[in-house]
């Protein structure tokens, strides 16, 4: 009994850091917020297959906190998610984005948009209303979505999406191949991209299955009217693989991380442009 009792007394005390340390990491990430201290966009360049150039980019939060430091997107996303701060950050993000894109002519950006969002019944409002104010063209827009939120939004959100496509806006179904859907199920959702997960293209080239995935959703995103983008190509090997595979655009380590806004200028002058 004592024994058992001891390893009690070790479980709270350990739940009690982690539920401080998170409730603190709420506090911060809702005070960054308020005053913008510490949030960035970064943005990542993606190219097309055919010649190269750079057609868009995708936005990527950023947070650094005096104490904590840099906290990773993979951190403080559920965190925000999960005590739906996520609606606020969204909001500051796709506003953030689409400003700074609007400088750069025939540029995209792509805008994470987590399903939490999806719920918010005046959601494309918001979106078209941010895309405006920035004076962005609706079309110059694409809102990344899981197919696990994508396959889960229904009614309310479902049209949301449909009038969102109608006005313009592309939807891109993110990290494709990691949920419950099957590839019969692309057919059915009203979605102008595809981004293959980083986990199929890295192994793409090395590993007989995750090539077949690759070639079977390049080949189905074709036949479907789909632009099928590769994300996470780190090497050359890569990048020769899921242009043979088809894929339309890519994205990753090997052209670029993403950067700050204020060195993005920079960054596409060094390739040719759209
Ligand atoms: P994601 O949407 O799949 O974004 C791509 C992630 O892969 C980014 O990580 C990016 O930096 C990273 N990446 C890009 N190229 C490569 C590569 O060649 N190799 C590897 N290993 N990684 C690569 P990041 O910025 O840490 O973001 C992680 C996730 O956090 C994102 O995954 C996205 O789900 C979420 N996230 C980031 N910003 C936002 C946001 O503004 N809103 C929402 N809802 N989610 C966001
Ligand atoms: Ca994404
Ligand atoms: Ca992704
Ligand atoms: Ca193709």
């Amino acid at each position: 009994a004592k024994k058992v009792r001891h390893r009690y007394v070790v479980y709270t005390d350990q739940l009690d850091m982690a539920l401080n340390h998170r409730r603190a990491m709420e506090g911060a990430l809702s005070a960054a917020m308020t005053t913008g201290e510490g949030l960035s966009c970064h943005y990542q360049p993606m190219v097309r297959v055919s010649d190269g150039r750079v057609v868009g980019v995708e936005a990527l939060c950023r947070w650094w906190h005096p104490q904590l430091g840099v906290v990773p997107p993979a951190q403080f996303i559920p965190l925000a998610e999960e005590t739906g701060l996520i609606v606020r950050l969204g909001e500051w993000v796709l506003r953030t984005a689409c400003s700074r894109i609007a400088r750069v002519p025939d540029l995209f950006v792509a805008v994470n948009v987590s399903a939490v969002q999806l719920r918010d019944e005046r959601f494309d409002a918001r979106v078209l209303e941010a895309a405006a104010q920035a004076g962005l063209p609706a079309n110059r827009l694409e809102l990344e979505i899981t197919e696990t939120a994508i396959v889960h939004a229904e009614g309310a959100a479902a049209a949301a999406l449909r009038r969102l496509r109608a006005a313009g806006v592309r939807i891109s179904l993110d990290d494709f191949g990691t949920g419950y859907s099957s590839l019969a199920l692309l057919k059915d959702l009203d979605v102008d991209k595809v981004k293959i997960d980083r986990s199929f293209v890295q192994q793409a080239p090395l590993a007989d299955d995750s090539a077949a995935i690759v070639r079977a959703v390049s080949n189905l995103g074709a036949a479907l009217g789909l632009c099928v983008v590769a994300e996470g190509v780190e090497t050359e090997a890569q990048r020769r693989f899921v242009r043979d595979a088809g894929c339309d655009e890519l994205q990753g380590y090997l052209l670029s991380p993403g950067v700050p806004g204020d060195r993005l200028d920079e960054l596409l002058d060094g390739y040719p442009s759209a």
